[in-house]
């Protein structure tokens, strides 16, 4: 058995999946050129500190190992972010992706599991989302990666590639024994800043736009825990390994919980108040997101583990309070 390259694999899902793939069995050799990621995330298996579109450091990795499939997260993530620097986005997701699918064919690699999002549908939809909704991404960093899935679709018909793309909602919680969590810098995600209020860290959180067609004027999302996501990677791996059609995959929980619904869980699980300020919407920013996982269920066999808001919240309560014992300033 050869190991699996796990590209992003500091950062935070990417070392979740690592975590989980290594408890698995599986061995791992994670690259990530910590732009975003962070060392300590990188503790299962390999670790090699590079950049996914450096070609000879590529080839190199490929010609001294047995790659046996790929997992590929090493992305630039922030939606607001790519708006203001499309061409860094373009450059870093597109350009990188291109450079492992070159290595990958040069090294007859056949087999990846790609991060793809759901911010690549639209228009708005007030249902579930299904994969054969349509996809009309509406910022430079869901072009990317609906850009990627149309090229692994074109090299799966041309070269046999066998690719998954997971469509991931919002990635949320943190690893149940609390060794790796959410930590971005800046944060910018709705959950870590209400955990980040409810620690004294942070005044208070700033709710984008009440006046969203929703029943408390606030934003929906569909929430799902981070080890359910990087189960999922595995299932998916298996998937393909077993001859499984390649395709697009959501990875949602179905259920819609709106910024009001996820402070009000927060407040409950962590027995703090959280004081909140009404500000704009944020642009880009979608009314409501939901996803139907059918799919998952019935191709990966994956049935997530935590998918009460709950649930979910107390990990990345456990997590956080950690992580502010360890670095009070971080
Ligand atoms: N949000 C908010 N205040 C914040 C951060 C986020 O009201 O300080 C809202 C945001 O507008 C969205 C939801 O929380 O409706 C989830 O945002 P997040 O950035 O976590 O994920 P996204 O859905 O943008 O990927």
């Amino acid at each position: 058995m050869g190991q699996i390259l796990v590209t992003g694999g500091a950062g935070y899902i990417g070392a979740h999946t690592a975590k989980r793939l290594n408890a698995a069995g599986l061995e791992t050799v994670v690259l990530d050129n910590l732009a975003t990621g962070h060392r300590d995330f990188a503790r299962w298996g390999a670790f090699i500190q590079g950049d996914v579109g450096d070609q000879a450091l590529l080839d190199r990795l490929f010609s001294s190992r047995t790659i046996e499939a790929v997992i590929h997260f090493a992305a630039a993530s922030q939606v607001g972010e790519s708006v203001r620097e499309p061409l860094a986005y373009y450059q870093n997701n597109v350009g990188g992706t291109l450079a492992l699918l070159n290595a990958m064919q040069r090294h007859k690699v056949d087999t990846l599991v790609f991060s793809s999002s759901c911010a690549v549908y639209g228009p708005p939809f007030d249902g579930l989302l299904t994969e054969d909704h349509p996809c009309q991404p509406i910022s430079p960093y869901a072009r990317t990666k609906r850009m990627m899935e149309d090229v692994m679709q074109d090299m799966a018909r041309a070269s046999g590639l066998k690719y998954t793309a997971l469509r991931y909602f919002n990635a949320a919680g943190a690893d149940p024994e609390a060794e790796i969590g959410e930590r971005h810098n800046p944060e910018t995600h709705l959950i870590p800043l209400v955990l980040q209020v409810a620690l004294g860290q942070r005044q208070r959180l700033e709710i984008f736009g009440d006046d969203y067609p929703t029943p408390d004027g606030t934003a929906i999302r569909d929430y799902i825990h981070v080890q359910d996501l990087a189960d999922a990677h595995i299932q998916a791996l298996r998937h393909l390994q077993n001859g499984g059609e390649s395709g697009a995959i959501n990875l949602g929980n179905g259920q819609g919980h709106s910024v009001r619904q996820v402070i009000d869980a927060a407040c409950n699980v962590t027995g703090r108040d959280i004081p909140v300020r009404m500000a704009p919407r944020r642009p880009g920013d979608s009314p409501r997101l939901v996803g139907d996982a059918t799919k998952a269920r019935a191709l990966l066999g994956w049935q997530p583990a935590y998918a009460d808001i709950n649930d979910i919240l107390a990990t990345a309560w456990a997590w956080h309070k950690k992580e502010t014992l360890a670095a009070p300033h971080r």
